[in-house]
């Protein structure tokens, strides 16, 4: 195991290097951490004022780019050049988003495909990586402005239920910020671990970790044994939160006012004051048991008991989701031995109360609820750095694992600092019709460009039985044991045909080459982005490129000459666009040739579908 356990933290990367900091990056307000004389802190902004950095990020002119408190002021001013809750795009499809796109004020790129998203803001194209790299260069500022010193290393936190990708995708980030992405941590464990609670190796328990912010709501149950945490559920409501308790509150001003929905949205500053209004009745409230504001030099007053009354049914669904989580752990509210409370909105005496009741104890609830997931980052931050001396560390891989995909572009499968063992696979395609072999070649390193990583080795998957292009599952499994020998292994999924080789990833590589590779990755983080972002969107020009000849071809009776004309001009276009070095241009031709082809889409579809639906009523007349 020793080849395994390298300790990067070491000498060659410098003195400022000692500090590890925790980063909570939320949808709504994200915060960054550290250890202060052996406690964890979040650090304030210049203003003094809070810990608190809104996620929002503002393109203003001149390429000015704000993000926070400044971003925030923007979102009734500038609503398509700003940007807020990206986390809910990391790692996702626009198919992932259909559902939700109303939901955002800005453009999101949507051209019903399984690509990753995109948002347009001006003529630019940004991925939710570089947008997120926006509000993690903005904490590493702030930490930056007070410590003095700079920071270039970081624990992050996701939710529990975030998916490979989006782990990935937050790494990404965090490279592009500068920052070198030493663990991703559940928010749930991060939780857990500000109240100290599985610091003890020697305890056994079972916790339950209720968040809910402004909007969103997530209930974990996690077992801790022997300083490991594992999710053994997860539920919630991805829009569900503080927010649905400021509209209840609406409502009911609304009510005294003898108004209805409609004069908020006749008068946008009344909406906006009676929206501000009702968030400071709701905060009010939770100390008070009756609040008494002024809106329009009208006076309104709301009791506690009033306001409790209307969102009962809002916690009813919390405690639902509670209960759902427990039975897919196969446990029961009485097994949990500790519930920790995250989120400002678990400060509405009800929604504590309920909790408590419905676990039948009482909750962990000393610590801010806004701050505690950041605080436990930093603490998290602080085990890596070796400052807890009777901690264990588990063996971590020193440097990523992946292959090659198309264009010679890494695909990370074991992202590096997880624990040894490990197991993770994904599932790939083929690209060419009628391909039978697959060539998996097997590097390690964090660059982007495979060429720039270290080849561990590669073979052949043979006899993939010829079908059209994007059919063949081809699912690769990585497999690191607890001796360091990685086992790569490659199967067709349709026919079963298997093939893999054992490598070990350490061998003939010193500690030094390894602290070199990771440093590259994070200088040469933005071109690296940079060449990804154009390989990818040549990858998706061609796609569509295909797609688009297969259009015309099958729609060929449906479709106007002028229409098939003008779409080939679209696709020669898209085709000369994928020559250019500017990815901003080849999703520009993308856009435009999508924006054209999306109605005849649904057109042809149309037709399709009646001339089915005509066939069977015929069937079912002459049946009858
Ligand atoms: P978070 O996403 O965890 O930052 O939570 C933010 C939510 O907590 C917002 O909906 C806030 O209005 C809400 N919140 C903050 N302070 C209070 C409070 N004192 N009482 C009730 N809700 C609060």
């Amino acid at each position: 195991m020793a080849l395994i356990s390298i300790n990067l933290q070491d000498g060659s990367v410098g003195k400022d290097q000692d500090l590890i900091i925790g980063i909570d990056l939320g949808t709504t307000n994200s915060l960054v951490a550290y250890m202060k004389d052996g406690q964890a802190v979040c650090v304030k902004g210049g203003d003094g004022k809070s810990t608190l950095v809104p996620s929002i990020v503002h393109f203003g002119p001149d390429n000015r780019i704000d993000v926070g408190d400044i971003a925030k002021e923007q979102l009734v001013k500038d609503p398509g050049n700003t940007i807020y809750s990206v986390k809910r795009l990391m790692g996702k499809s626009y198919k992932d988003i259909e559902e939700i796109q109303g939901y955002f004020g800005y453009k999101i790129l949507d051209d019903d495909t399984e690509s990753l998203v995109k948002v347009r803001v001006k003529d630019r194209y940004y991925t939710p990586v570089e947008l997120s790299a926006h509000i993690l260069r903005a904490l590493k500022v702030r930490i930056e402005d007070v410590l003095k010193m700079p920071v270039s290393r970081a624990v992050i936190t996701v939710p529990a239920y975030f998916n490979d990708n989006q782990r990935q995708a937050t790494r990404d980030a965090g490279k592009l910020a500068g920052l070198d992405v030493l663990r991703i941590v559940n928010e749930p464990t991060a939780a857990a671990l500000a109240y100290g609670i599985g610091l003890d190796p020697a305890q056994s328990e079972l916790i339950a970790v209720y968040d809910l912010g402004g909007g969103t709501f997530d209930i974990s149950i996690l077992q801790i044994q022997e300083g490991v945490f594992e999710v053994l559920s997860t539920n919630g409501d991805t829009f569900l939160g503080g927010d649905d308790f400021d509209r209840a509150i609406t409502t009911m001003i609304l009510e005294q006012l003898g108004l209805t929905e409609e004069a908020l949205v006749a008068d946008k500053s009344f909406g906006q004051s009676v929206r501000l209004l009702s968030e400071e009745t709701k905060k009010a409230l939770s100390a008070s048991a009756h609040f008494e504001g002024t809106v329009n030099g009208k006076k309104v007053t709301i009791s506690r008991a009033a306001f409790e009354k209307k969102v009962q049914p809002l916690v009813q669904r919390t405690l639902d989701a509670c209960k759902n989580a427990l039975a897919d752990a196969g446990r029961t509210a009485d097994q949990i031995d500790k519930v920790v409370m995250v989120g400002g909105s678990t400060r509405v005496p009800l929604v504590k109360d309920s909790v408590s009741t419905f676990f039948g104890k009482p909750v962990y609830d000393n610590l801010n609820p806004d701050e505690v997931v950041a605080l436990g980052a930093a603490i998290q931050a602080d085990i890596l750095a070796g400052n807890q001396k009777d901690l264990l560390l588990l063996d971590v891989t020193p440097l990523s694992l992946g292959i090659e995909t198309v264009g010679g572009l890494m695909d990370t499968i074991i992202p590096r600092n997880s624990k040894v063992p490990n197991k993770a696979g994904r599932q790939y395609t083929t690209s060419v019709d009628g391909q039978k072999n697959l060539k998996i070649a097997v590097y390690q390193g964090e660059r982007d460009l495979v060429e720039h990583n270290r080849k561990l080795g590669e073979f052949i998957l043979r006899g993939i039985p010829p079908m059209p292009a994007g059919l063949p599952k081809i699912d690769i499994q990585f497999i690191l044991n607890a001796d360091g020998i990685l086992t790569v292994r490659a199967r067709e999924l349709r026919s079963g045909v298997e093939q893999q080789i054992d490598i070990r990833p350490t061998y003939g590589i010193n500690e030094e080459e390894m602290a070199q590779m990771l440093l590259d990755s994070i200088s040469h983080a933005q071109e690296d982005m940079a060449v990804r972002g154009l390989l990818e969107a040549r990858n998706e020009a061609r796609n569509l490129l295909l797609a688009g000849d297969k259009f015309l071809e099958q729609n060929n009776a449906i479709l106007s000459e002028e229409e098939k004309a003008a779409t080939k001009d679209l696709l020669i276009a898209l085709e000369e666009a994928t020559k250019s070095t500017d990815k901003d241009v080849i999703h520009h031709a993308i856009e435009v040739l999508n924006t054209y082809t999306t109605p005849l889409a649904h057109r042809a579809m149309d037709v399709t579908i009646q001339a089915a639906m005509h066939g069977k009523d015929v069937s079912g007349e002459t049946g009858a």
